[in-house]
């Protein structure tokens, strides 16, 4: 059974938070004066507390507060908001083509929950930026070493394929060697294979799952709103407001740091917690008692 295995290997820590803020304090201080520090090869070798020692960053849910999300057959379910009445929001983000350090330390030391769905061309600058990820130019030079900082930041790394294709036009064996590609990728480049997918403009068909479960995939994530440049956030309902369990959809653009942070001051202003997308998404896919 796929979803009863869901995020067996990020099991939360309760508990482990103040630690955790004490250590991090303290390793933010000591690297606080190297210079270049983000651009190093060695960054990643540095003694850092883990995102397994730290315990997951976000909230995490209350026993009861998750409803379910029912199995859709043998295959991945696909999911754009999570089953729950707390005020609590999901944050992820897209692609890859702009690989701001600031971004990177904000994450760290705020402890901000966020999950990155990324994709090679971007991660690797081949080719241009395709528009959701926004104009401009683009900050390429960190490449899977960047990757490898929000991994050590805790940010887990997901599927959003090699090359951002819209699915629905690719048959099985194209969409699967997307997927499996992917995955294969990322855990080579991070260490960590994905388990979550997100397909390119939230375009998919059943091919796209059965191409999902072949790549032990176990879900599809999409989103309830996109975040804009200036931290602006983009609905898909009629009354423009976040709703309880929102996914929200960032991409890496130029400015992510100052606009991320006038982001997370708006929700936290109208009363949402940052919510940890894998301890939810646990919840609402356990099996039926
Ligand atoms: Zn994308």
């Amino acid at each position: 059974m796929v979803t009863g295995r869901f995020g067996g290997t990020r099991l939360a820590r309760a508990g482990a938070g103040v630690t955790a803020v004490a250590l991090l304090a303290a390793c933010a201080t000591e690297q606080a004066k190297e210079p270049g520090s983000a651009s190093s090869p060695a960054a990643s070798q540095r003694p850092q507390p883990s995102a397994q020692e730290l315990g997951p960053p976000g909230a995490t849910p209350r026993a009861g507060e998750v409803g379910r999300i029912p199995p859709s057959g043998s295959l991945p379910p696909v999911i754009s908001s999570i089953p729950t009445r707390r005020k609590v929001v999901f944050l992820t983000i897209d692609d890859g083509w702009e690989q701001d350090p600031g971004f990177v330390r904000h994450v760290r030391e705020q402890r901000i929950p966020i999950t990155a769905f990324v994709m090679r061309d971007a991660v690797e600058a081949i080719g241009a930026p395709d528009s959701a990820g926004g104009q401009g130019r683009f900050v390429g030079s960190g490449k899977w070493g960047y990757v490898r900082r929000l991994r050590d930041a805790g940010v887990p790394i997901e599927n959003h394929t090699l090359t951002h294709p819209n699915l629905r036009t690719l048959g099985y064996e194209a969409q699967k060697a997307e997927l499996c590609g992917t995955s294969r990728l990322i855990a080579e480049q991070v260490g960590v294979r994905p388990t979550l997918f997100r397909p390119p403009f939230g375009n998919y068909n059943a091919d796209t799952r059965r191409a999902a479960k072949a790549c032990g995939l176990h879900a599809l994530l999409l989103w309830t709103a996109t975040v804009q440049p200036g931290g602006k956030i983009a609905y898909q309902v009629p009354d423009k407001r976040l709703r309880p369990g929102d996914i929200l959809l960032l991409h890496f653009r130029p400015n992510l740091a100052r606009d991320f942070r006038i982001l997370v001051d708006k929700i936290k202003r109208r009363g949402y917690e940052l919510g940890n997308l894998d301890a939810y998404l646990k919840a609402a896919l356990r099996r039926a008692k």
